[in-house]
Protein backbone atom coordinates (compact mmCIF):
# COMPACT_ATOMS: atom_id res chain seq x y z
CA UNK A 1 0.00 0.00 0.00
CA UNK A 2 3.10 2.43 -1.06
CA UNK A 3 0.95 5.37 -1.95
CA UNK A 4 -0.21 4.41 1.31
CA UNK A 5 -4.24 3.38 0.80
CA UNK A 6 -5.98 4.50 3.63
CA UNK A 7 -6.81 1.30 2.62
CA UNK A 8 -9.40 -0.77 1.70
CA UNK A 9 -8.48 -4.30 0.96
CA UNK A 10 -9.26 -3.60 -2.58
CA UNK A 11 -6.63 -0.38 -2.94
CA UNK A 12 -4.32 -2.04 -0.81
CA UNK A 13 -3.72 -5.37 -3.32
CA UNK A 14 -4.57 -3.88 -6.54
CA UNK A 15 -1.82 -1.59 -7.17
CA UNK A 16 0.40 -3.76 -6.85
CA UNK A 17 -1.82 -6.75 -8.79
CA UNK A 18 -2.72 -4.22 -11.73
CA UNK A 19 0.41 -3.61 -12.77
CA UNK A 20 2.13 -5.31 -16.16
CA UNK A 21 4.62 -7.48 -14.33
CA UNK A 22 9.01 -6.16 -15.34
CA UNK A 23 11.36 -9.28 -15.81
CA UNK A 24 14.70 -8.46 -15.41
CA UNK A 25 16.69 -10.42 -17.56
CA UNK A 26 20.59 -11.04 -16.59
CA UNK A 27 22.93 -12.83 -18.79
CA UNK A 28 25.84 -12.21 -20.83
CA UNK A 29 24.44 -13.68 -24.53
CA UNK A 30 22.80 -11.56 -26.68
CA UNK A 31 21.06 -14.62 -28.47
CA UNK A 32 19.21 -15.51 -24.87
CA UNK A 33 18.38 -11.53 -24.98
CA UNK A 34 16.50 -11.56 -28.10
CA UNK A 35 14.96 -15.08 -27.65
CA UNK A 36 13.47 -14.44 -24.46
CA UNK A 37 12.78 -10.69 -24.95
CA UNK A 38 10.54 -11.96 -27.40
CA UNK A 39 8.92 -14.40 -26.05
CA UNK A 40 8.33 -12.59 -22.31
CA UNK A 41 6.50 -9.97 -24.56
CA UNK A 42 4.57 -12.04 -26.54
CA UNK A 43 3.46 -13.21 -23.00
CA UNK A 44 2.37 -9.52 -21.37
CA UNK A 45 5.05 -9.34 -19.83
CA UNK A 46 7.55 -6.34 -20.07
CA UNK A 47 11.71 -7.01 -20.20
CA UNK A 48 14.38 -4.78 -19.19
CA UNK A 49 17.81 -6.66 -19.85
CA UNK A 50 21.64 -6.18 -18.26
CA UNK A 51 24.30 -8.46 -19.61
CA UNK A 52 26.52 -8.12 -16.69
CA UNK A 53 26.10 -9.15 -13.13
CA UNK A 54 26.82 -5.75 -11.85
CA UNK A 55 24.95 -4.33 -13.96
CA UNK A 56 22.15 -6.67 -13.35
CA UNK A 57 22.52 -5.80 -9.89
CA UNK A 58 22.26 -1.54 -10.52
CA UNK A 59 19.14 -2.06 -12.72
CA UNK A 60 17.72 -4.78 -10.08
CA UNK A 61 17.99 -1.97 -7.38
CA UNK A 62 16.53 1.00 -9.49
CA UNK A 63 13.32 -0.94 -10.80
CA UNK A 64 12.59 -3.45 -8.57
CA UNK A 65 11.14 -5.78 -11.38
CA UNK A 66 8.76 -8.96 -10.62
CA UNK A 67 11.07 -11.08 -11.59
CA UNK A 68 14.57 -12.10 -12.18
CA UNK A 69 15.78 -14.48 -14.81
CA UNK A 70 19.54 -14.89 -13.80
CA UNK A 71 22.58 -16.51 -15.85
CA UNK A 72 24.77 -18.80 -13.23
CA UNK A 73 27.59 -18.48 -15.98
CA UNK A 74 28.89 -14.85 -16.42
CA UNK A 75 32.39 -13.13 -16.93
CA UNK A 76 33.09 -11.15 -13.69
CA UNK A 77 30.58 -11.73 -11.13
CA UNK A 78 28.50 -14.45 -11.99
CA UNK A 79 24.93 -15.60 -11.18
CA UNK A 80 25.19 -16.91 -7.34
CA UNK A 81 27.20 -13.66 -6.35
CA UNK A 82 24.66 -11.26 -7.84
CA UNK A 83 21.78 -13.98 -6.49
CA UNK A 84 23.26 -13.69 -2.68
CA UNK A 85 23.52 -10.29 -2.97
CA UNK A 86 20.04 -9.86 -4.04
CA UNK A 87 18.53 -11.79 -1.52
CA UNK A 88 21.22 -9.72 0.84
CA UNK A 89 19.48 -6.58 -0.06
CA UNK A 90 15.95 -5.46 1.62
CA UNK A 91 14.70 -4.00 -1.37
CA UNK A 92 15.14 -6.66 -3.67
CA UNK A 93 15.55 -9.89 -1.30
CA UNK A 94 11.49 -10.48 -1.80
CA UNK A 95 12.02 -10.77 -5.91
CA UNK A 96 11.47 -14.27 -7.32
CA UNK A 97 14.93 -15.13 -9.14
CA UNK A 98 14.96 -17.71 -12.12
CA UNK A 99 18.15 -19.24 -12.50
CA UNK A 100 19.52 -20.07 -15.89
CA UNK A 101 22.32 -22.34 -16.59
CA UNK A 102 23.72 -24.25 -19.71
CA UNK A 103 24.73 -26.90 -16.99
CA UNK A 104 22.43 -29.75 -15.61
CA UNK A 105 24.96 -30.00 -12.95
CA UNK A 106 22.78 -30.93 -9.42
CA UNK A 107 25.36 -29.46 -7.44
CA UNK A 108 24.78 -25.72 -9.06
CA UNK A 109 20.80 -26.59 -8.54
CA UNK A 110 21.20 -27.40 -4.77
CA UNK A 111 23.29 -23.85 -4.40
CA UNK A 112 20.82 -21.99 -6.12
CA UNK A 113 17.70 -23.00 -4.20
CA UNK A 114 20.15 -22.86 -0.62
CA UNK A 115 21.00 -18.85 -1.85
CA UNK A 116 16.85 -18.43 -1.99
CA UNK A 117 16.45 -18.89 -5.76
CA UNK A 118 12.73 -19.59 -6.59
CA UNK A 119 13.73 -21.96 -9.30
CA UNK A 120 16.23 -23.34 -11.99
CA UNK A 121 15.54 -23.51 -16.03
CA UNK A 122 18.68 -24.96 -17.55
CA UNK A 123 20.11 -23.90 -21.66
CA UNK A 124 18.53 -24.72 -24.35
CA UNK A 125 15.08 -23.63 -22.98
CA UNK A 126 11.68 -25.18 -23.96
CA UNK A 127 9.90 -21.87 -24.18
CA UNK A 128 6.26 -23.48 -23.35
CA UNK A 129 7.93 -24.73 -19.72
CA UNK A 130 10.20 -21.45 -19.31
CA UNK A 131 6.71 -19.61 -19.87
CA UNK A 132 4.85 -21.64 -17.09
CA UNK A 133 7.73 -21.23 -14.65
CA UNK A 134 7.84 -17.61 -14.91
CA UNK A 135 3.90 -17.67 -14.97
CA UNK A 136 4.52 -19.52 -11.50
CA UNK A 137 7.05 -17.30 -10.01
CA UNK A 138 4.87 -14.17 -10.32
CA UNK A 139 1.82 -16.33 -8.98
CA UNK A 140 3.45 -17.15 -6.15
CA UNK A 141 5.40 -13.84 -5.26
CA UNK A 142 1.84 -12.46 -5.76
CA UNK A 143 0.47 -14.66 -3.18
CA UNK A 144 2.69 -13.82 -0.99
CA UNK A 145 2.44 -10.20 -1.28
CA UNK A 146 -1.14 -10.67 -0.67
CA UNK A 147 -1.38 -12.32 2.06
CA UNK A 148 1.69 -9.85 4.08
CA UNK A 149 -1.20 -6.47 2.99
CA UNK A 150 -3.88 -8.49 4.61
CA UNK A 151 -1.60 -9.58 7.63
CA UNK A 152 -1.69 -5.85 7.77
CA UNK A 153 -5.20 -5.36 7.54
CA UNK A 154 -8.18 -4.98 9.96
CA UNK A 155 -10.82 -7.50 8.94
CA UNK A 156 -13.86 -5.85 10.29
CA UNK A 157 -13.18 -2.17 9.43
CA UNK A 158 -11.10 -2.76 6.17
CA UNK A 159 -8.42 0.09 7.38
CA UNK A 160 -5.11 -0.80 8.71
CA UNK A 161 -4.11 -2.42 11.80
CA UNK A 162 -2.50 -1.14 14.82
CA UNK A 163 1.07 -3.13 13.75
CA UNK A 164 1.03 -1.47 10.57
CA UNK A 165 0.42 1.88 12.24
CA UNK A 166 3.16 1.53 14.65
CA UNK A 167 5.30 0.82 11.82
CA UNK A 168 4.15 4.02 10.08
CA UNK A 169 3.68 5.79 12.67
CA UNK A 170 7.79 5.40 13.73
CA UNK A 171 8.49 6.02 9.74
CA UNK A 172 6.57 9.99 10.09
CA UNK A 173 8.21 10.63 13.02
CA UNK A 174 11.54 9.92 11.58
CA UNK A 175 10.84 11.87 8.70
CA UNK A 176 10.07 14.58 10.68
CA UNK A 177 12.74 14.43 12.95
CA UNK A 178 15.24 14.36 10.16
CA UNK A 179 13.67 16.67 7.47
CA UNK A 180 11.47 19.10 9.37
CA UNK A 181 8.17 17.96 7.38
CA UNK A 182 4.89 18.58 9.01
CA UNK A 183 2.92 15.80 10.33
CA UNK A 184 0.07 15.49 12.50
CA UNK A 185 -1.63 12.62 14.33
CA UNK A 186 -5.11 12.15 15.52
CA UNK A 187 -7.03 9.84 17.45
CA UNK A 188 -10.30 8.65 17.33
CA UNK A 189 -12.71 7.28 19.74
CA UNK A 190 -15.90 6.34 19.58
CA UNK A 191 -18.50 8.30 22.31
CA UNK A 192 -20.76 5.80 24.60
CA UNK A 193 -20.04 2.96 22.47
CA UNK A 194 -20.34 0.25 25.17
CA UNK A 195 -23.85 1.91 25.88
CA UNK A 196 -24.58 1.23 21.28
CA UNK A 197 -23.61 -2.26 22.07
CA UNK A 198 -25.53 -3.09 24.97
CA UNK A 199 -28.40 -1.35 24.04
CA UNK A 200 -28.79 -2.27 20.18
CA UNK A 201 -26.56 -5.35 20.48
CA UNK A 202 -22.97 -6.21 18.79
CA UNK A 203 -23.28 -6.60 15.46
CA UNK A 204 -25.28 -3.07 15.62
CA UNK A 205 -22.28 -1.90 17.27
CA UNK A 206 -20.05 -3.41 14.24
CA UNK A 207 -21.99 -1.91 11.29
CA UNK A 208 -21.05 1.77 13.17
CA UNK A 209 -17.46 0.37 13.26
CA UNK A 210 -17.80 -0.23 9.62
CA UNK A 211 -19.48 2.96 8.47
CA UNK A 212 -17.02 4.95 10.42
CA UNK A 213 -14.02 3.66 9.02
CA UNK A 214 -15.51 4.42 5.39
CA UNK A 215 -16.30 7.55 6.70
CA UNK A 216 -12.44 8.29 7.80
CA UNK A 217 -11.17 7.27 3.91
CA UNK A 218 -13.86 9.30 2.65
CA UNK A 219 -12.07 11.87 4.27
CA UNK A 220 -8.64 11.35 3.87
CA UNK A 221 -6.08 11.84 0.84
CA UNK A 222 -4.33 8.93 -0.66
CA UNK A 223 -1.24 9.48 1.58
CA UNK A 224 -3.09 9.53 4.51
CA UNK A 225 -3.11 6.49 6.64
CA UNK A 226 -5.86 5.35 8.33
CA UNK A 227 -5.82 2.60 10.89
CA UNK A 228 -7.84 0.78 13.50
CA UNK A 229 -6.11 1.56 16.78
CA UNK A 230 -8.56 -1.21 18.64
CA UNK A 231 -11.68 -2.00 19.49
CA UNK A 232 -13.92 1.79 18.90
CA UNK A 233 -10.73 3.41 18.29
CA UNK A 234 -9.12 5.28 15.35
CA UNK A 235 -5.77 6.52 14.21
CA UNK A 236 -5.34 9.12 11.24
CA UNK A 237 -1.50 9.21 10.37
CA UNK A 238 -1.45 12.74 8.17
CA UNK A 239 1.87 13.21 6.63
CA UNK A 240 2.33 16.88 5.28
CA UNK A 241 -0.12 18.02 7.38
CA UNK A 242 0.54 20.06 10.42
CA UNK A 243 -2.14 20.98 13.15
CA UNK A 244 -4.22 23.41 11.94
CA UNK A 245 -5.02 21.77 8.74
CA UNK A 246 -5.23 18.31 10.42
CA UNK A 247 -8.43 19.57 12.80
CA UNK A 248 -9.73 20.41 10.02
CA UNK A 249 -10.39 17.60 8.77
CA UNK A 250 -11.16 15.75 11.71
CA UNK A 251 -13.99 18.49 12.40
CA UNK A 252 -15.22 17.16 8.87
CA UNK A 253 -15.35 13.69 10.34
CA UNK A 254 -16.67 14.23 13.37
CA UNK A 255 -19.48 16.83 12.03
CA UNK A 256 -20.19 14.07 9.35
CA UNK A 257 -20.42 11.12 11.97
CA UNK A 258 -23.01 13.33 14.54
CA UNK A 259 -25.13 13.84 11.32
CA UNK A 260 -25.50 9.99 10.73
CA UNK A 261 -29.03 8.40 10.89
CA UNK A 262 -28.46 4.98 11.64
CA UNK A 263 -31.25 2.02 9.88
CA UNK A 264 -30.84 0.10 12.99
CA UNK A 265 -31.57 3.03 15.27
CA UNK A 266 -32.24 6.06 14.04
CA UNK A 267 -33.66 7.07 17.32
CA UNK A 268 -29.62 7.03 18.37
CA UNK A 269 -27.19 9.07 17.03
CA UNK A 270 -23.47 8.41 17.15
CA UNK A 271 -20.35 10.96 18.12
CA UNK A 272 -16.85 10.25 18.67
CA UNK A 273 -14.26 12.62 20.50
CA UNK A 274 -10.48 13.31 18.54
CA UNK A 275 -7.26 14.02 20.02
CA UNK A 276 -4.48 16.08 17.85
CA UNK A 277 -1.18 16.56 17.91
CA UNK A 278 0.95 18.09 15.36
CA UNK A 279 3.95 20.35 14.10
CA UNK A 280 4.66 22.12 10.98
CA UNK A 281 8.22 21.72 11.46
CA UNK A 282 11.02 19.38 12.95
CA UNK A 283 10.04 17.55 15.86
CA UNK A 284 12.53 15.47 18.26
CA UNK A 285 9.92 14.38 20.08
CA UNK A 286 9.77 10.21 20.32
CA UNK A 287 6.77 8.15 18.34
CA UNK A 288 5.51 6.97 21.93
CA UNK A 289 5.59 11.03 23.46
CA UNK A 290 3.11 12.03 20.48
CA UNK A 291 0.63 8.92 20.91
CA UNK A 292 0.46 9.87 24.58
CA UNK A 293 0.08 13.92 23.81
CA UNK A 294 -2.63 12.89 20.97
CA UNK A 295 -4.29 10.39 24.11
CA UNK A 296 -4.40 13.13 26.62
CA UNK A 297 -6.18 15.53 24.09
CA UNK A 298 -8.45 12.72 23.64
CA UNK A 299 -8.81 12.50 27.29
CA UNK A 300 -9.71 16.33 27.37
CA UNK A 301 -12.12 15.97 24.43
CA UNK A 302 -14.48 13.31 26.56
CA UNK A 303 -14.29 15.42 29.68
CA UNK A 304 -15.15 18.33 28.36
CA UNK A 305 -18.82 16.75 27.39
CA UNK A 306 -17.24 14.88 24.12
CA UNK A 307 -18.26 15.08 20.11
CA UNK A 308 -15.23 17.52 20.27
CA UNK A 309 -11.69 18.00 18.68
CA UNK A 310 -8.89 18.95 21.39
CA UNK A 311 -5.62 19.81 19.12
CA UNK A 312 -2.67 20.94 20.36
CA UNK A 313 0.96 21.17 18.94
CA UNK A 314 3.60 18.87 19.76
CA UNK A 315 6.13 19.77 22.63
CA UNK A 316 9.03 21.31 20.95
CA UNK A 317 7.35 21.64 17.60
CA UNK A 318 7.41 24.11 15.36
CA UNK A 319 3.95 26.45 15.05
CA UNK A 320 3.08 28.28 11.75
CA UNK A 321 4.55 31.30 12.50
CA UNK A 322 7.83 29.68 13.20
CA UNK A 323 7.89 27.51 10.33
CA UNK A 324 6.65 30.03 7.87
P1 LIG B 1 -16.43 6.68 26.08
O1 LIG B 1 -17.38 7.67 25.53
O2 LIG B 1 -15.83 7.13 27.37
O3 LIG B 1 -15.38 6.28 25.09
O4 LIG B 1 -17.29 5.39 26.45
P2 LIG B 1 -17.32 4.00 25.70
O5 LIG B 1 -18.53 3.26 26.13
O6 LIG B 1 -17.19 4.20 24.22
O7 LIG B 1 -15.98 3.32 26.16
P3 LIG B 1 -15.67 1.94 26.81
O8 LIG B 1 -14.17 1.81 26.74
O9 LIG B 1 -16.33 1.81 28.15
O10 LIG B 1 -16.34 0.89 25.86
C1 LIG B 1 -15.85 0.57 24.61
C2 LIG B 1 -16.78 -0.44 24.00
O11 LIG B 1 -16.39 -0.75 22.66
C3 LIG B 1 -16.79 -1.72 24.77
C4 LIG B 1 -16.64 -2.79 23.72
O12 LIG B 1 -17.59 -3.80 23.85
C5 LIG B 1 -16.86 -2.05 22.41
N1 LIG B 1 -16.13 -2.67 21.31
C6 LIG B 1 -14.81 -2.80 21.17
N2 LIG B 1 -14.52 -3.45 20.04
C7 LIG B 1 -15.71 -3.73 19.43
C8 LIG B 1 -16.08 -4.41 18.21
O13 LIG B 1 -15.24 -4.89 17.45
N3 LIG B 1 -17.39 -4.48 17.92
C9 LIG B 1 -18.34 -3.96 18.75
N4 LIG B 1 -19.61 -4.06 18.39
N5 LIG B 1 -18.01 -3.35 19.89
C10 LIG B 1 -16.73 -3.22 20.23
MG1 LIG C 1 -12.18 3.55 24.04
MG1 LIG D 1 -15.39 5.07 23.44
Amino acid sequence: MEGTPPPTMATASDAHDEKRPVALLIDDSPDVHRLLAMRLRSEGIDVVKAVSGTKGLQVAQKSLPSVVLLDIDMPGMDGFEVLRTLKDTEATQHIPVIMLSGMHNSHDKVTAFDLGAADFITKPFDVTELRVRVRSALRVSQLLHMLSQRAQIDGLSGLYNRAHFDTRWEEQVASCSRHGRPVSLAMFDLDHFKSVNDTYGHPAGDTVIQEFAKLLLRQCRQTDIACRYGGEEFVLVLPETGPADAESLCERVRAALAEITWPKHPERKITCSIGIVGSEGPSATPAASWIEAADRNLYRAKKEGRNRVITTMIEGGVSMAQAG
